[in-house]
C-alpha cells in the first residue's frame, strides 16, 4: 500500500540530503561566482550610485542630478535623456537587457513589469534604447492592483514616476540582469495608489515644520530635514520540503494546525545562540547579494523562537530604508528557495512560539543639523532636543489610533498583545530619568540635582539630561532608545512605509504646534527661549503626558490603567481601521497633504479587503486539510484500533476499549467543529464590495476565526493520539528542529 504519509517521509529524507549538500558546498550558490571576498570591493556594485553617476554623466548633468537628489528639487527634463542614456550604458555593460519600474502597490508587496531595451530599427535589426521619458515615467495597467475604489477598471491606467532619491539598481538572477528603477505609482488624476508616494509627501511636511522649529534656535537649514529608518527584520527559515508537504505553510504562510512540540522556546537556548551552518550559508549568501545592491546589512542573529532569525541593516533615510526593506524581503525569499529552504515572513507562522515583527528605529535630521532626537552637548542643544521630544509625546498621544491602524492586518493581529509582542495599546517608553525631568517641568519646579551619569548642563531653567537612555523595555510598542525611537508593533511581512508615514505625519503636526507656540511666546516678548521651551514642556506634559508608560506593557494592570487614561485599544484590524475615518486623522492627513480623505478611505477598504481575503483563504484551507488529511488519518487509526480490540477480545484478552472511546469522542468533537466551520464559511459573504466589507470583516473576527481556533484544538488533540506513521502533516518538532 502507498504509505499515508509519503510526502512527509519524503520531506524528512530530503532535509537530510540538503543539509549534506549545503555543508559540502559551504553554501556558495550566489549567482555571481566571481564575487571578491572583500565586501568593500563590491559593496554597491549593482547600484547606479554617486560613483557610477560621476563616471557616466557629463559634469553639468551630474551636478544638476545631484542637486535634485540632495535638495529635493524637480528633475530638469533636459537632464533626463542624458541620465537615461548613461544608466542604460552602465546597465548593459553589466549584462542587463531589460528595465523595470519597481513600485509598491497597496498590497504591501513589490511590483515590477519588465521591458526590453531593444526596439526594432525598421530594417530587420534592433537598437538598444532607453529615453529620458521611459526613465522618468512609465505606464502601468493598474486594474489588477487593489485601489479601494479609487480607480474603476474603465480608467485603469496608472503611471509610475521615478523617485530620484532612491537609486536605480541591477537585480541579478541566473536568468540575467534587470535594471530596476524605484518609482511612485499614481492614477492619472494624481491619486496615490502606492506606499511610496505618501512617504515622499510626509517627508516634505516634516521638513517644513522641523525647519520652522530649528529657525527659532537660530539654525537655517539649507538641506531638507528628513526621517531616518533602521529596520530590524525577523523571519523564520525552515526546510522547503516541509512547506511543500503542508498546504497551510505553502498557501497561508502559517501552520493552521499543529500540536505543541514537547520542547518549544522555553529553554531560551535559541536567542543569540550559535547559528546552524546551513542557516549561516544562507545568511552569507543573502548578505553578499544585498551588499552588491548597496543595502548596508549589519546584524544577523538567532531570535527567540526555534528556527527564527533576524537581519538588520544600518539606518538610512526613511524612504530608502523602506525600499531596502522590500529588497531584503525579496532577497530572503528568493535565496531561501535556492538553498532548499523557505523563508516565512508571516507574523505568526507557529502558535505557541513567538511570532515575527519588524522594528522601525526612527529619527529625524539631516547631515547638516545632525540627529534631532539626540540629546546635545550644551543647554542650547538640549532645549532643542526637548522640543522635538515634546513633539513625539504630543503626536503619539493624539494619533495613537492612527499608528495602531497602520500596523494592523489579519496576520499581525495574531502577534500584537499576545505577550510576546507589544500590546495593541500604543504608549511611549521614555525611561525613568527623562520622564522624571519632564514631570518636574510639569510641576513647575526643577530643583532636583544631577544624578549619576547625567550631563551637567548647568545654566538656565534646563535640567541635566541623561547621557544614556538607561533601562531597556521590551514590552513597549514605542520606546526611546537614546537617540531614536523604536516602533516595535510593525508586522514582519508588512511594508514599513505606512508606519513611517504615520510617524512623519504626527511629527509634522506636533512640530507645527510647537513652532507656533514658541513663536507666540517669543514674538510677544513674554518669554526668553528657555522660558518658552519650559512652558511648552509644561503644556505638553499636562495635555499629552498620559501616553508615557514605563512599566510592563504585558501586564493586565496596564490594560486597565490605559483605559483609565483614555488611550485607545484596538485588539483587531476591523476595529483599528475605523480610525482612518476619524476626523482627527482625516484632518491631519489633509492639512499636511499626505492623504486626501478619499485616499484614506481607500486604505481603510484595502486593509479590510486584505483581512477578508486572508481569513477566507485560511478558512477554506483549514476545511480542506481537515476533511482530506486529518479526518482520514483519524478514522483509519480508529479502524486499526477497533480491529485490534476485536481481535484481542476474540482471544479473550481485554484491550484498549478506553483508548478507543477517547479517540472516538475526540473524532466526534472534531467532526462537529468541522461541520460548524463549513456552515459558517457558507454564511459569511466573502465578496469585498463596499457595502458589506465591514460587516463581513466583523463576521470573520467574531465567528470565523474563533471557529477555526476551535477546529484546531480538536485537530491538535488528534495529532497527539493518532499513530505517528498515519499522521499526514510534518510536525512542529520536525519543521522547527530539523535543519
Ligand atoms: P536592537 O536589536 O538592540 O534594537 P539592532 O542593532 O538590531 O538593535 O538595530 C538597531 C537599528 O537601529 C539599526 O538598524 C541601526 O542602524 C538603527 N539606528 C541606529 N541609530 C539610529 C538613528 N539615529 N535613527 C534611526 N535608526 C537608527
Ligand atoms: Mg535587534
Amino acid at each position: 500500500m502507498y504509505p499515508a504519509n509519503a510526502s512527509r517521509s519524503h520531506a524528512v529524507l530530503s532535509v537530510a540530503a540538503h543539509r549534506r549538500d549545503a555543508e559540502l558546498s559551504a553554501g556558495v550558490t550566489s549567482p555571481s561566482a566571481e564575487t571578491p571576498s572583500d565586501p568593500t570591493e563590491y559593496f554597491g556594485c549593482n547600484v547606479f550610485d554617486d560613483k557610477a553617476m560621476r563616471r557616466y554623466l557629463p559634469k553639468d548633468v551630474y551636478k544638476s542630478l545631484r542637486t535634485t537628489i540632495d535638495l529635493g528639487h524637480r528633475l530638469d527634463p533636459a537632464v533626463a535623456d542624458v541620465v537615461a542614456n548613461a544608466m542604460k550604458s552602465w546597465a548593459m555593460e553589466r549584462g542587463a537587457d531589460h528595465y523595470t519600474h519597481v513600485f509598491y502597490p497597496l498590497t504591501g508587496l513589490t511590483a515590477e513589469k519588465h521591458d526590453s531595451f531593444l526596439d526594432p530599427d525598421g530594417k530587420g535589426g534592433a537598437l538598444a534604447q532607453f529615453s529620458g521619458s521611459a526613465l522618468v515615467q512609465g505606464e502601468a495597467d493598474g486594474s489588477s492592483f487593489p485601489s479601494g475604489g479609487l480607480r474603476s477598471t474603465f480608467e485603469a491606467r496608472g503611471y509610475t514616476a521615478w523617485d530620484v532619491t532612491s537609486p536605480a539598481y541591477l537585480m541579478e538572477s541566473p536568468a540575467g540582469m534587470v535594471l530596476c528603477i524605484p518609482t511612485v505609482f499614481l492614477s492619472w488624476t494624481g491619486i496615490a495608489l502606492d506606499k511610496k508616494t505618501p512617504v515622499l509627501r510626509s517627508n516634505q511636511a516634516l521638513n517644513q515644520q522641523a525647519a520652522r522649529v530649528l529657525r527659532l534656535f537660530g539654525v537655517e537649514p539649507s538641506m531638507p530635514i528628513s526621517s531616518n529608518g533602521g529596520l530590524e527584520q525577523e523571519y523564520f527559515l525552515v526546510d522547503g520540503s516541509f512547506v511543500s508537504a503542508r498546504p497551510d505553510l505553502l498557501i497561508a504562510g502559517r501552520a493552521l494546525f499543529g500540536a505543541h512540540p514537547p520542547k518549544g522556546q522555553e529553554f531560551e537556548d535559541q536567542y543569540y545562540g550559535v547559528i546552524p551552518s546551513r542557516v549561516l550559508a544562507f545568511m552569507a549568501d543573502v548578505e553578499r547579494q544585498l551588499y552588491r545592491l548597496g543595502v548596508p546589512v549589519k546584524t544577523r542573529h538567532n531570535e527567540v523562537a526555534p528556527s527564527q532569525y533576524e537581519i538588520a541593516p544600518t539606518f538610512e533615510s526613511g524612504n530608502l530604508a523602506c525600499d531596502h526593506n522590500q529588497l531584503i524581503m525579496t532577497v530572503l525569499r528568493k535565496t531561501a528557495r535556492r538553498h532548499g529552504m523557505s523563508c516565512l515572513l508571516h507574523e505568526k507562522p507557529f502558535d505557541c512560539i513567538n511570532g515575527s515583527g519588524k522594528h522601525l528605529n526612527y529619527s529625524i535630521g539631516s547631515k547638516e543639523v545632525g540627529n534631532l532626537f539626540a540629546p546635545g552637548d550644551n543647554p542650547h542643544e538640549n532645549a532643542q532636543f526637548l522640543v522635538f521630544l515634546c513633539a513625539v509625546i504630543r503626536g503619539l498621544h493624539r494619533h495613537a489610533g492612527f499608528l495602531r491602524a497602520v500596523v494592523s492586518s489579519a496576520s499581525n493581529d495574531r502577534r500584537l498583545g499576545a505577550n510576546e509582542a507589544p500590546p495593541a495599546i500604543i504608549s511611549l517608553f521614555l525611561g525613568d530619568q527623562l520622564t522624571d525631568i519632564l514631570e518636574q517641568f510639569r510641576a513647575g519646579q526643577v530643583t532636583k540635582s544631577a544624578r549619576k551619569r547625567l550631563m551637567n548642563v548647568g545654566v538656565d531653567t534646563l535640567p541635566p539630561l541623561p547621557a544614556d537612555p538607561g533601562d531597556r523595555n521590551r514590552t513597549s510598542p514605542f520606546a526611546f532608545v537614546g537617540n531614536r525611537f523604536e516602533f516595535r508593533a510593525l508586522g514582519s511581512s508588512m511594508s514599513a512605509a505606512d508606519a513611517l508615514v504615520a510617524l512623519n505625519a504626527m511629527m509634522a503636526e506636533s512640530l507645527d504646534f510647537a513652532a507656533t507656540f514658541l513663536e507666540d511666546e517669543l514674538g510677544s516678548g513674554k518669554s526668553s527661549l528657555g522660558e518658552a521651551v519650559r512652558k511648552l514642556i509644561e503644556t505638553v506634559m499636562e495635555e499629552d503626558g498620559a501616553v508615557i508608560f514605563n512599566g510592563n506593557g504585558y501586564s493586565e494592570i496596564w490594560q486597565k490603567e490605559a483605559e483609565r487614561r483614555g488611550l485607545p485599544n484596538y485588539p483587531a484590524t476591523p476595529d483599528a481601521v475605523q480610525v482612518y475615518k476619524q476626523q482627527e486623522v482625516v484632518g491631519l492627513c489633509e492639512k499636511y497633504c499626505i492623504f486626501s480623505r478619499q485616499e484614506l478611505k481607500a486604505r481603510h477598504d484595502i486593509q479590510l479587503e486584505q483581512y477578508l481575503k486572508t481569513v477566507h483563504t485560511e478558512c477554506s484551507l483549514a476545511i480542506r486539510m481537515a476533511r482530506t488529511q486529518i479526518y482520514p488519518a483519524a478514522i483509519r487509526y480508529r479502524q486499526e484500533m477497533a480491529s485490534s480490540i476485536s481481535a484481542c477480545s476474540a482471544l479473550g484478552i481485554p484491550a484498549g476499549m478506553e483508548s478507543l472511546k477517547e479517540l472516538s469522542s475526540q473524532i466526534q468533537g472534531f467532526e462537529a467543529s468541522l461541520k460548524a466551520l463549513e456552515d459558517l464559511s457558507l454564511s459569511v459573504c466573502w465578496s469585498p464590495d463596499e457595502d458589506n466589507i465591514e460587516k463581513s470583516a466583523r463576521g470573520c473576527l467574531d465567528h470565523v476565526i474563533p471557529a477555526m481556533e476551535q477546529l484546531r484544538q480538536w485537530a491538535d488533540g488528534l495529532e497527539s493520539m493518532v499513530a505517528d506513521d498515519l499522521w499526514p502533516l510534518p510536525s512542529y518538532q520536525e519543521i522547527l528542529f530539523m535543519k
